[in-house]
């Protein structure tokens, strides 16, 4: 069986990861329907797609006759189906997070603007797929999903309207301007309500037949916030707007639209009670976003994965090629046959482009994969809290605190206590688990994915010279770099992400979780040392030290640290978890890829190369990970004490000189130990102050000191994967157009 090795001549890697490995590491071995969609989704992207850029697609901000040829394909390819259930016209029955992800994932890898066309489509029934009647999901998924065989109809087309124009919803979601009021309301009838919404930014709005809109209440007869579908057909104004100039994603059709509409009150989402003359939406605005964006964020982190991971091919070819043709570069010599891939530097940017890429896609898909095992278990859930009482959101809430509470106990006792059983066998157990675990990964992968993916894309372009800024570049790579920031913005920035993870990171549930992901990272080192897990132990046992102390510490001026205000310490603290996370779940895919790879017939073949190649990319990308995390800590551990000045506190700290010579007679040698010394004119040395004491912050150093020493064997990893890439065969030519 192959293994992970650690020899110093290991094989190396003989071709790119093939789909088969993949499907292993992203544990959709087993799903064949998943399989047959990697495949036709492929087929759209680096067919139609790519000719529709290679062509010059993305030159015009319009909605183009050519860029709806796309939604088609997409409809024949069975993308748009996906969403749906079988019985509403799809095809994949369950939960559907991995097979969005995938699709995600294939489309971004040639271009974005694509994969967010496909998605926003999503996107927009998403609040009636999670909090829709029964009815409103009949009729729109279904209205939605592509003509059967036989059926004379085009399939509606929706958009997501949140954002409105500044100065109203944007990160705030709450600062709505949307207005609904009652517009008739005949006794015993539905009533029927005016809606005026003004949006911005909104995707898919060049073509959309229905809207699904957040508004507030501007009528004392309607309660609250709520999210209500619009229909290209409802009386009223039902304007696009004109089309957004963007720099990006140009394949996807955004504007801003202008609303102003009589709908009935059945199109509010989820419906509506009346309660003493007032109409009661079931669910606020920010109930539904809430639960649609949980789950729509991880495929677009997905997206900037992908899109590091599609730079490999190119750049490859075009370093190895470089100097071929020139009259030094004769077939044979190194300059023909390695190109640029002779310079070391080129080769372990390359790395650590590549190492970025898995630990993103591996956290994505890990992400995605959470949501499809939470989806079934938090409809059971919600069953079993009502059934125990949990009638109310708040009572709800009580109960689902006290499960967590028993979870997080449960997970603390050792590894072979029996009644650890519990929480694989109690599904309340299982699903405050898992919550508790997608709270922090759906966040993790938004903002690690998309915002350190954007960095690291500006590296990939880099790599190809001034070629990666012209729309020659094979792969697009230039497009791909500035698409990332707008998947870094949409559906909420960064700042965002970060605010949500700094409450969820710090859920004790989740701690103790995290906890035990250490242990399990030491017991993969011990059999593994060569992926770098020790290492990533070490700085994870140092981030959490961190977060327990800033949640009980305060600043030189007496302030809390660790609270919601203050993102100068909650968000960095948060950036350095998602490093972590990313890292950690790209181990374990290549656990799996260990594991299962040599029973399976089609990758077998070169598996040993293979897997020490991702072991050395796990390596370089813990031992960067892990480099952030210090960093980042040390900064907030240390960055709020007030350093010490030369002033009479500083001076208490310090030696004097008289002192020392007087003491230098009984302990010889004193008087070099002395940094601070106060000479007897009263002169100090020549720097900022005192030295700085690290009180109550020895722990810290001593996890700083093993990070250093654990950093042991990292960029020798570095230089075999490097070796590897220089000698890996790649395809003759890409596989769609420049
Ligand atoms: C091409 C495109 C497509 C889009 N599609 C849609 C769509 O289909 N539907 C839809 O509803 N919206 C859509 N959007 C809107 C998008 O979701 C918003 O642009 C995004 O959420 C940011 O809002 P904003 O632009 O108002 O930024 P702002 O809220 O003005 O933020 C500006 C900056 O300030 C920071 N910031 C803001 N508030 C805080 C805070 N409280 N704490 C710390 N930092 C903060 C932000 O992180 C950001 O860096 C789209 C946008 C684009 C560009």
């Amino acid at each position: 069986m192959a293994t992970i090795a650690t020899p110093t001549k290991p094989d190396l890697l003989q071709t790119l990861p093939s789909d088969a490995a993949r499907q292993i590491q992203w544990r959709f071995a087993d799903r064949y329907d998943l399989q047959m969609l990697v495949q036709s989704v492929r087929s759209v992207a680096r067919g139609p797609v790519a000719r529709l850029v290679a062509g010059g697609g993305r030159n015009s901000h319009d909605w183009t006759p050519a860029k709806a040829e796309l939604l088609e394909a997409f409809d024949q390819s069975g993308i748009t189906a996906v969403f749906m259930e079988p019985e509403q016209g799809g095809y994949i029955a369950g939960p559907k997070n991995l097979a969005l992800a995938l699709i995600a994932f294939e489309l971004a890898w040639v271009d974005g603007g694509a994969a967010t066309a496909s998605l926003a489509g999503c996107l927009a029934l998403a609040p009636i797929h999670e909090r829709g009647t029964a009815e409103q999901q009949a009729k729109y998924m279904q209205l939605a999903a592509p003509p059967q065989a036989g059926e004379d109809r085009k399939p509606l087309r929706g958009a997501f309207c949140l954002t409105e124009p500044i100065p109203y919803v944007g990160v705030d979601t709450g600062m709505l301007n949307g207005k609904l009021r009652v517009a008739e309301w005949k006794e015993g009838e539905d009533p029927i309500l005016q809606v005026e919404k003004r949006g911005r930014f909104i995707t898919n709005i060049g073509f959309a037949n229905f809207v699904t809109a957040a508004v507030d209440s501007g009528d004392e007869r309607i309660k609250g916030s709520c999210m209500v579908i619009l229909e290209e057909g409802d009386p009223g104004t039902f304007d696009r707007g004109t089309p957004t100039r963007k720099l990006v994603h140009q394949l996807s059709s955004t504007g801003d639209p202008v609303f102003s509409l009589r709908i009935p009150a059945s199109r509010i989402v989820g419906g509506y009670d009346v309660k003493d003359g007032v109409i009661v939406p079931r669910y606020s605005h920010s109930d539904v976003i809430e639960a649609v964006f949980r789950r729509t964020r991880v495929t677009v982190g997905v997206m900037t994965a992908a899109k590091l991971l599609s730079a490999v091919e190119p750049v490859i070819r075009y370093q190895r090629g470089r100097f071929r043709g020139g009259e030094t570069a004769t077939p044979g010599s190194v300059r023909y046959e390695l190109g640029l891939q002779a310079r070391q530097d080129t080769l372990h940017r390359l790395v650590d482009i590549w190492a970025t890429g898995e630990a993103g896609a591996s956290l994505g898909f890990a992400a995605a994969r959470a949501f499809d095992e939470l989806d079934p278990l938090e409809r059971e859930a919600g069953k079993l809290f009502v059934a125990q009482g949990g009638t109310t959101a708040r009572a709800r809430a009580k109960l689902q605190r006290e499960v967590s509470e028993r979870a997080a106990t449960l997970v603390a006792l050792p590894a072979n206590d029996p009644t650890r059983a519990l929480l694989q066998s109690d599904p309340l157990l299982r699903f405050v688990l898992l919550d508790s675990q997608a709270d922090v990964l759906c966040p993790a992968t938004k903002l690690w994915n998309t915002g350190w993916g954007a960095q690291m894309m500006r590296e990939a372009v880099s790599l190809m010279g001034g070629y990666g800024i012209t729309e020659d570049c094979p792969g697009f790579l230039g497009n791909k770099w500035m698409d990332a920031q707008l998947e870094a913005t949409y559906e909420g920035p960064e700042a965002v992400q970060r605010r949500q993870l700094s409450i969820t990171m710090a859920n004790p549930l989740f701690l103790a979780q995290f906890k035990a992901w250490i242990n399990e990272m030491r017991a993969i080192a011990s059999e593994r040392p060569a992926t770098g897990a020790c290492t990533l132990a070490t700085a994870m046992g140092m981030w959490l030290w961190t977060l327990e102390r800033l949640q009980h510490s305060k600043d030189a001026d007496g302030d809390r640290l660790y609270q919601s205000a203050r993102q100068g310490v909650t968000f960095p603290l948060a950036d350095a978890l998602c490093w972590l996370l990313a890292a950690r779940c790209q181990i374990l895919d290549v656990l799996e890829l260990e594991q299962r790879g040599a029973s399976d017939p089609a990758v077998s073949e070169g598996l040993a190369g293979l897997l020490n190649f991702m072991a050395d990319l796990c390596h370089v990308q813990s031992a960067r990970a892990s480099g952030e995390v210090s960093r980042i800590c040390a900064e907030l551990v240390f960055g709020y004490n007030r350093h010490p000045a030369w002033d009479e506190a500083g001076y208490r700290g310090c030696f004097q000189q008289a002192d020392l010579d007087s003491l230098e007679g009984i302990m010889p040698g004193i008087n070099s130990y002395g940094l601070d010394v106060i000479g007897n004119d009263g002169s100090h040395p020549p720097k900022a102050g005192p030295c700085a004491k690290c009180q109550g912050a020895e722990q810290f150093l001593s996890f700083q000191s093993k990070l250093a020493t654990c950093l042991t064997g990292c960029r020798l990893s570095k230089d075999r994967a490097a070796e590897a890439i220089s000698k890996v065969m790649i395809p003759e030519a890409l596989d769609y157009p420049a």
